[in-house]
Order: structure tokens, then C-alpha cells, then sequence
């Protein structure tokens, strides 16, 4: 039979999966020597077991008996003795901080006569003991008994009429024992349970269940913990901080888990338990004033606290309760913090010599470093939040309404700071996306046009804020309570959170990124403590980091931000704006001379887009992908085409009337499956070969270039070979070196990956389609059609075109990674899809032996950081 019970000097800190984090740490502090009143842990096993079949498991009771008895020996009372009773608190404690979530009982084994006995051991305080009850009986009767608070919380207002609870008297808190009794009765229809060891198991049997209460649910589904952990339960033996103006409890820090600073940081209540402090009854006082009152137990409450920080060689936090004069800690953990304090924190500990730098870089995360990277909204500021959508793309923005891209362009031109606003997004924005600080959509995904584009540009975006109607047309938008926003109106949108606020929200810069940017560490400390951390991740990682980025301002910054290359250079973003037409003109050619024509006249243009990039990444590789997106996404819309065409008439000109033809021929049911990518290439002739020209041409004219040509939605070898034997002739011609490879991002090319390998140079997993392909999820659609449905039902817990699904899209990478490596040894892999950033994407790719990540300019700091932490935290057991 399993051990299902463990006295606080048996366990340990490391023991969280089997004892709960409160269980594992009173037991560490227990085992420091530090004042923790003596208790015992039952395990999560047994509340496994309690879960299943309903029932406590077959010889718990027994363990706990033996463990309460041995408890009753060494505190020198039995629980619940009428003339001197042991009290117990039972409170939850699961493996990851739930707070507030899960039961706790405090003063188990009062009842009408161990109350007196109470008041005797505290010296005659008749009022503490009555007290104490009351408590119970409102604790039990909530938590264990299911009674409606409210009930209890009524009775208790009613009572004080007014008075603080300093003022109540024995007598008020024994009559009100009577009224909560009395309530019990109401509600259970029995009375209030007088034996110790019933209310004991009840609260236990109470813990357990509250697992599975529906708050405690909702919990763990928004923060990603496991629902099949379950809970430990801590018996512990009850110390007071309720019996006098010697007493009190506590909360603190060992060091300000907002800023980082070292010092005295907590609250302070006298003559109170529990739950008080932070249910706010009255006001704390700040923890340095406990100096004055209670010198002794400050000292040693300092030293204790010293003692933590330097045992766990973290921050920690920390319960505690005085009574009449003497201090018992009643929990600890590492405590959470911001993410500045998170480097600062990191940094500080390596300096005091208690953890290396190793360990300060797995201390910090991606996500941490990106939150520091973005304009904040100032948190103390007035707002009015109207609508909240996805937060596709952080950072804060302030600017007017604009409903399309030409009056974006028009009011930033004249110095206005606009938020695009936009039911969706389309190519046709881009110049829109530029000019505005923000961008707003009312449909869309965390891959829509919208959010892949802004997030390139690190440009804030909230994208698929379905509260919103939004008109074009009329120029405004309409958010719930009848809310109308039209243009010109100022809104501020959070991209980290995904609200929209009305009007003008005041917001803060970033200096982390003007450090990025190239200005000096200075002496702020929070920069140095990123540098530093930069620093040895960048020395610690193997992947590479690159950028996608596909003009030469956007590869100027990712180099400034690190990028070792660009992984990918979308080039249909160089077909938009005037291009448009020549785009036009070369769907509509009739005949190999038109169509000649209409590439000759966009060779030039694409020469001088890739030498401006060539020149701006200055001799690192840059991965050039071949055309991708089908054509009809440059032509103009069918039905606004069509009413045109139709409402001319006899007198709709030629053109209209051809280009209208060609619209309806390219019309695709599915057109991400559809003619685009290699297939593209296949059927125009010429267009391909145009491109590798321009790019061949371009790395000639650049010293040093390093041009890679990367070829879209292969799915079968043949195709591979057919682009590639073209490009060969082409780059021979021009007298130019350069690598030819593929995307891996049609399930067909994972599982064909030896053959492809024979072709291709290099593989770059494009996952926002193979994660589409593989799931059958329309990347455009999905998410914001049903996923909130899929993450409540626990699907998938995240999205997976945000982070890389490693059971499904993962498992196609590994294939294609060792087959094609086994095809062609030292094949170079990489990714590019919206996973290239996404810090556990990074760590999967470092794992599965990838060369480099490819992200948007404004993530290679995230993914130079996470690559390091993936490196050390697989260090040593790295197959590579
Ligand atoms: C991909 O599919 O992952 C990719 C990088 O290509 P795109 O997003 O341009 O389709
Ligand atoms: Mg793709």
C-alpha cells in the first residue's frame, strides 16, 4: 500500500509532485529548523484515489490516525480536548499555486466545550476562544458543508452593526456561534458536527473534493495545469494571530516582486487569522512597523527571511503569523514577479554569488523579455475599456480611427497618429498597416493577414474583437452599451491584452528596445540585467536566430536585433502598390510576347528589392522564397468588379471586361489548396525563372551577398527538380553561387523527405501551412470561428498555429528532419512559420536538431534568448 502521509520532517522541497507546493516547502522549512507549527502532509495520491473512487482509499484513515496521534503526543493535548484541545487547520496545496481556488479549514476541534478550554490555555481571553469558534463553524459550514457565505457574512454585519470587529465582545462572538449553528441547522437540517475527528475527516474528504469545484476547473484550464495532479492536504497544528494586540498575521516578500529591489516588502495585521489580511476587513499596516511593535519577532522574521532567499536562492514569499509574541512561519514559495523584476532578480543573484549565469538565463523567459519589449499603457491611468478582441501582436497604441488605408496614409502623411480599423485585413492594407501605430480587426486569427503582417512590423495589433461592427462604408464602428466610434475618434488599443479602450490612454516607452536599437547599456539597471542575460544565451545556444523580413528596413532592424540572416523573404509584398499593374498585365498577356513583356518590366524592380536587402544584411545569408500566394490575390475584387463592369455597361472598357474573365477563371473554391506556391511556378512560365534572374543579378551587383533561393509548397520531388533545373541554368549563366532548397509545408513533403532531400539544399519548415494542412484547419478561419471553444473543451490547450503542436505538425518535422538528413547528411533545416518566435516552438526545434529559427525582427531577441535556455536546459542530454 502506497505511504499516503507524511509528517513535515519527512518531506522535502523537491517531493511538489507527491506533497503539493505547501506541503513540500512547510516541510523543507521544518527540516531548516525554522519555527513551522508540527504537521502533516497527505499526499496528491490519495486525493487521486479519494477523485476516483469517491471514497478516502483503503487505509488512509488508519495512516492519519497514526500521524494524529503521534502529533497529539508531541504537542502534549488531543485534538479537540475539552479542557486543553490540539486545533488543526487542513488546508489545500496542489503541485502549481491555485490561490484561493481550493478549501481551507482553520480551528478544527473547537466545539461548546473545547471552545472554554481554548480560552483557558490563552489565559482567560474568553473572546479569542468565541471568536475562533465562530470561524469554524463559518468556514465549515461554507467550505465543507456547501452553505451559502452570504448566510454567515450577513449575520456577522448585522452583529458588528457598524463596529469594526475590534470592538466585538466575547459575548457577540458567542452569540453568534449560536446564529451560525443555528444557520446549519437551517441549511443541512442537522446540527453542527461537535466531534474533532468527524470535522476533521469532513474537511479532508472536503479538500480533496474541491479539486474538481468549477472555479478551480476554470483555473487550471487558463493557466495550463494538468486537471489530474489533484490536491495535497496539510494538517497542521493551529498557532493564533487572532488572540490579542500581541498577535497578528502576515504576508512578505524577500525582495519587491514588482521592481526587483532588495528590502522589506509585506503587510501586517495585529490581532487577526488567516484569511483576514487579504480579505481586507481592515487595514494592514506595512510590514516595518511590526519592527516597532514586536521587535523580536521582526529580527527574526529578518533573519528568516535571509535564510529562504539564500536556501532557495530565489525570491520568496512568505505567510507568517505572531502569537502573543512568538513567530511561526506558515508558508513559503518562490514567488512570482514581473517580468522586470524577473532580470533584474536573475542578475542581482548571480551577483550575490548564489546562482550562476547558466541558471540566471533559465530563470527569465521569452515571454518575460517580449513584455519588456513593447509600450506599456501606464497602468495607474484612467481607461474605459469598450471591447476586447485577440492579442495578436503586443504593444500599446494610441491614435484616431481610420477605416481604410488610403485616409491611414493620408492623416499619418499630415502627422496624425491613426489605429487602423478594419473588419479584416487584406494585401491591399499594407500601405494602411505601415502608416498607423495599431491595427483593429473584427474578424480574423492570431495567423490572419492582419496579425502575421503587424507582428512582422512590430506593430501592435488586436485582431478579431467580434464585439465590434464595423462599417467602412459609414466610416465607424459600433462596440456593446451602444458605444459608436467614428472616424477621427481616439482609441487606444493593448496588444498584449487585447483590449480596446476609448479614447486617449497615456503610454510608456520601451528602453530595453532602444538598447536593442544600439543605444548604450547606460546605467539603467534593468538594461544591463538584459544585457548580461543576452549575453550568455546568445554564448549558450546552437539554433541560429534569423528574420523574416522582406524589405530592407525591416532586415536592417532584425540585424540590429541580432539576426544571423533572413530565413525568409516573402517576395509578393514587392508585388503590390504601382506593381499592381504589372501584375495585372501579366495575368492578362496574351501570348508568350505579352507575357515576356509584362516579367521584363518587373525584372528591374525585383533586381533592386533584393539588392536593397542583400546590402542591408551585408554578407549574411538571405533566403529568398519564390512567389506563393495565388495571383488572383493581386487582382481586384470579383464582386466589386463585376457590379463595376456591369454598371458601365456597353461602355465597361476592354480591359475591365478581360481582367473580369481572368478573375473568374483564377476563382478558387480553396485557394490555400489551390494554384499557388511551386504550382505557381509550373504553370506561369517565365515567372519563376524572372525571379531567380532578378535575384542572381542582384547578388552580383552586391559584394559578399549570400542570396538562398527557396522554393513554396513543394509536396513532391518532381517539382523540386523541375524549378531547380531551370534555376541552375540561370545562376551558371549569371556566374553566381547560391544554395536551392525548399519549404517543408505540405505533409506530403515531411513524408517524402529523403526523396526531396536528393533536390534540395536546404529544408525550412513552414508551419503555418503545414500546421493548416495537417490539422485540416483553415488558418484564416478557425480560430476565431471555434478554437475558444476547443481550448474550453481542453482539445489542445493552446492554439496550434500559435504554438507548434509536437504530437502532430512536431511529429512531421522530426520525419522530414531525419530523413532528409539521412538523404543528404548536414542538410540544413530551419523553420519560418509563426512558430520561429513562439519560445516553446523554439525549444521543440532545438530538440529536434533544426540549425536556425526564423521569426519576425521583433521576436529575435525572444527566440536568441529561448534558443539559449533550450540549449541549457538540454545540456548534456543533447543527442546532436
Ligand atoms: C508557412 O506556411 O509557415 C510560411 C512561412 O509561409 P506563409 O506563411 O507565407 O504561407
Ligand atoms: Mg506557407
Amino acid at each position: 500500500m502506497p505511504k499516503y502521509v507524511y509528517d513535515f520532517t519527512e518531506g522535502n522541497k523537491d517531493l511538489k509532485d507527491l506533497l503539493g507546493g505547501k506541503g513540500a516547502n512547510l516541510a523543507e522549512m521544518t527540516n531548516l529548523g525554522l519555527p513551522v507549527p508540527p504537521g502533516f502532509t497527505i499526499t496528491t495520491e490519495a486525493c487521486r484515489s479519494f477523485l476516483a473512487g469517491g471514497a478516502l482509499p483503503d487505509g488512509l484513515e488508519e495512516e492519519i490516525a497514526l500521524h494524529l496521534t503521534a502529533l497529539e503526543k508531541r504537542m502534549g493535548r488531543r485534538l479537540g480536548q475539552a479542557d486543553d484541545p490540539l486545533l488543526v487547520s487542513v488546508r489545500s496545496g496542489a503541485k502549481f499555486s491555485m490561490p484561493g481556488m481550493m478549501e481551507t479549514v482553520l480551528n478544527i476541534g473547537l466545539n461548546d466545550e473545547s471552545v472554554r478550554g481554548l480560552a483557558k490555555q490563552a489565559g482567560g481571553n474568553e473572546r479569542f476562544a468565541w471568536d475562533s469558534y465562530r470561524r469554524l463553524i463559518q468556514m465549515f459550514g461554507r467550505t465543507v458543508q456547501g452553505i451559502d457565505g452570504e448566510l454567515f457574512d450577513g449575520a456577522l454585519e448585522r452583529l458588528k452593526a457598524g463596529r469594526s470587529d475590534l470592538d466585538l465582545q466575547a459575548e457577540d462572538f458567542q452569540r453568534l456561534v449560536e446564529t451560525y449553528k443555528e444557520i446549519v441547522r437551517a441549511e443541512t437540517g442537522e446540527d453542527f458536527p461537535a466531534d474533532p475527528y468527524r470535522q476533521m475527516r469532513m474537511a479532508v474528504e472536503a479538500v480533496f473534493a474541491s479539486w474538481n469545484a468549477p472555479r478551480a476547473v476554470l483555473y487550471r484550464r487558463q493557466e495550463r495545469i494538468p486537471a489530474d495532479l489533484g490536491t495535497a492536504v496539510n494538517v497542521c497544528s493551529m498557532v493564533f494571530g487572532n488572540c490579542g494586540m500581541d498577535s497578528g498575521t502576515g504576508v512578505a516578500f524577500t525582495r519587491d516582486p514588482g521592481s526587483g529591489q532588495q528590502g522589506v516588502y509585506g503587510d501586517y495585521l495585529q490581532n487577526a487569522q488567516g484569511e483576514d489580511v487579504v480579505a481586507g476587513i481592515r487595514n494592514t499596516m506595512p510590514l516595518q512597523e511590526l519592527e516597532a511593535i514586536d521587535r523580536d519577532s521582526y529580527d527574526e522574521l529578518m533573519r528568516i527571511m535571509e535564510k529562504l532567499e539564500n536556501h532557495y536562492r530565489d525570491l520568496c514569499d512568505i505567510e507568517f503569523t505572531v502569537e502573543r509574541g512568538k513567530l511561526w512561519m506558515l508558508q513559503t514559495r518562490v514567488g512570482k514577479r514581473t517580468a522586470a523584476a524577473a532580470f533584474r532578480i536573475a542578475v542581482q543573484l548571480v551577483d550575490q554569488g548564489l546562482i550562476d549565469l547558466d541558471e540566471a538565463v533559465t530563470r527569465v523567459t521569452g515571454d518575460q523579455l517580449a513584455q519588456l519589449m513593447f509600450p506599456r499603457f501606464d497602468g495607474g491611468a484612467d481607461r474605459k475599456r469598450i471591447a476586447r478582441g485577440m492579442n495578436a501582436s503586443p504593444g500599446a497604441a494610441v491614435g484616431k480611427a481610420v477605416f481604410s488605408s488610403e485616409r491611414a496614409v493620408e492623416l499619418a502623411a499630415a502627422g496624425e497618429a491613426v489605429i487602423l480599423v478594419r473588419r479584416e485585413t487584406n494585401p491591399d492594407d499594407l500601405s494602411g498597416m505601415i502608416a498607423a501605430q495599431g491595427v483593429l480587426t473584427s474578424r480574423g486569427g492570431k495567423t490572419s493577414h492582419a496579425a502575421v503582417v503587424a507582428r512582422g512590423m512590430g506593430k501592435t495589433c488586436v485582431c478579431g474583437a467580434e464585439e465590434l461592427e464595423v462599417s467602412a462604408a459609414e466610416r465607424r464602428f459600433t462596440a456593446p452599451g451602444g458605444v459608436v466610434v467614428a472616424e477621427g475618434d481616439v482609441i487606444s488599443i493593448d496588444g498584449s491584452s487585447g483590449e480596446v479602450f476609448l479614447g486617449e490612454v497615456p503610454v510608456v516607452a520601451s528602453p530595453v528596445v532602444e538598447y536593442f536599437e544600439g543605444a548604450p547599456v547606460g546605467d539603467d539597471e534593468l538594461v544591463a540585467a538584459v544585457h548580461r542575460i543576452m549575453s550568455h544565451a546568445d554564448s549558450a545556444r546552437r539554433l541560429a536566430v534569423r528574420a523574416n523580413a522582406d524589405n530592407a528596413e525591416d532586415a536592417a532592424r532584425a540585424r540590429r536585433f541580432g539576426a544571423q540572416g533572413i530565413g525568409l523573404c516573402r517576395t509578393e509584398h514587392m508585388f503590390l502598390g504601382d506593381r499592381r499593374q504589372l501584375v495585372e498585365d501579366l495575368v492578362l498577356a496574351d501570348g508568350d510576347g505579352e507575357r515576356e513583356r509584362a516579367l521584363a518590366a518587373l525584372e528591374p524592380l525585383q533586381r533592386a528589392d533584393f539588392a536593397e536587402i542583400f546590402r542591408a544584411m551585408d554578407g549574411l545569408p538571405v533566403t529568398v522564397r519564390l512567389l506563393d500566394p495565388p495571383l488572383h490575390e493581386f487582382l481586384p475584387d470579383y464582386t466589386e468588379l463585376s457590379v463595376k463592369v456591369a454598371l458601365a455597361g456597353d461602355r465597361a472598357s476592354g480591359k475591365d471586361r478581360r481582367l473580369l474573365a481572368a478573375v473568374k477563371r483564377l476563382h478558387e473554391q480553396n485557394p490555400m489548396l489551390g494554384l499557388r506556391g511551386v504550382r505557381l511556378g509550373l504553370v506561369v512560365p517565365g515567372l519563376f525563372a524572372m525571379q531567380v534572374r532578378a535575384i542572381a543579378e542582384a547578388a552580383r551587383a552586391v559584394p559578399g551577398a549570400r542570396a538562398e533561393i527557396m522554393i513554396p509548397l513543394v509536396g513532391a520531388v518532381q517539382e523540386l527538380e523541375c524549378v531547380r533545373e531551370e534555376a541552375a541554368g540561370i545562376l551558371a549563366e549569371a556566374g553566381v553561387e547560391a544554395a536551392v532548397g525548399t519549404m517543408i509545408e505540405v505533409p506530403r513533403a515531411a513524408l517524402t523527405a529523403g526523396q526531396i532531400a536528393e533536390a534540395a539544399e536546404f529544408f525550412s519548415f513552414g508551419t503555418n501551412d503545414l500546421t493548416q494542412m495537417t490539422w485540416g484547419f483553415s488558418r484564416d478561419d478557425v480560430e476565431a470561428a471555434f478554437f475558444s471553444r476547443y481550448l474550453d473543451l481542453g482539445v489542445f490547450g493552446v492554439s496550434p498555429f500559435e504554438t507548434l503542436d509536437r504530437g502532430g505538425v512536431g511529429r512531421l518535422v522530426r520525419i522530414a528532419a531525419e530523413e532528409g538528413r539521412r538523404a543528404r547528411p548536414g542538410l540544413k533545416l530551419g523553420i519560418c512559420g509563426e512558430h520561429g518566435g513562439d519560445p516553446d516552438s523554439i525549444h521543440f526545434c532545438h530538440e529536434a536538431g533544426l540549425d536556425y529559427v526564423s521569426c519576425s525582427p521583433f521576436r529575435v531577441p525572444v527566440a536568441r534568448l529561448e534558443a539559449g535556455r533550450a540549449a541549457l536546459a538540454c545540456a548534456g542530454s543533447d543527442t546532436r
